[in-house]
């Protein structure tokens, strides 16, 4: 895994980034009400990373609200480490291999392949980039 371009996906702050520019490419948008002029960056919390609020709606948000990383406690990098290793061998990577290469339990290995081959397929059928 190392030496192949995917070092920002070791860092947890640098992988929300990533996430954020490829969902946001033009900036935070609230995904309660839409909005995106009013949201302001929350800082010194530092057990959730990257949280911003809407002044609109006054609710606070992620670039988690919405994907399929929504409701999964797997850190952000660990995600796109997954995603990287299913990008490179497809069907051939298996639960076994992500649970070593992530050291995550062979259980969310599990769930992991199972988001990330749904969220895929999802893709393909309407042909948009989505996370
Ligand atoms: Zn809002």
């Amino acid at each position: 895994m190392h030496g192949d371009g995917t070092k920002k996906f070791w860092d947890e702050d640098a992988a929300y980034e990533f996430i954020e520019q490829r969902v946001w490419p033009d900036g935070p948008v609230c995904p309660h009400c839409g909005g995106i002029d009013q949201i302001g960056r929350l800082q010194g919390q530092s057990t959730r990373a990257r949280t911003y609020k809407c002044y609109n709606c006054r609710k606070p948000f992620t670039v988690k609200v919405g994907t399929i990383f929504e409701h999964s406690k797997v850190p952000m990098h660990k995600w796109l480490q997954a995603m990287v290793l299913y990008r490179r061998y497809k069907h051939h990577v298996n639960a076994n291999q992500v649970c070593k290469v992530l050291g995550v339990t062979f259980k969310t290995a599990k769930t992991m392949l199972t988001l990330i081959r749904k969220r895929a397929r999802g893709r393909k059928t309407t042909g948009k980039e989505q996370l």
